[in-house]
């Protein structure tokens, strides 16, 4: 995955998504930042979970949430992108 850091994350995905609170969004990244490090897994598959997908949907992989199988061009948040 692309490591991105949370602020910057929260300004690009507010500029592509204006209805989007910053605030909300930062405390949900945090939040799912944390759950990761603490091993939270996906409730689907049991994977660990996608920080930045957890914090925008709701807690899941990312295979579960995206559908998708390559992450190598989605971002993670840097100090959860382990994989
Ligand atoms: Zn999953």
């Amino acid at each position: 995955m692309v490591p991105i850091s949370i602020e910057k994350f929260v300004n690009k995905h507010c500029k592509n998504n204006p209805e989007e609170n910053p605030v909300h969004l930062r405390e949900s990244l945090i939040q799912a930042v944390k759950d990761k490090k603490k091993g939270a897994t996906c409730t689907n598959c049991g994977q660990e979970i996608w920080a930045i997908g957890s914090a925008v949907s709701h807690l899941g992989c990312f295979s579960c949430l995206t559908g998708e199988t390559d992450s190598s061009q989605d971002y993670e948040i840097d100090e959860v992108c382990w994989s």
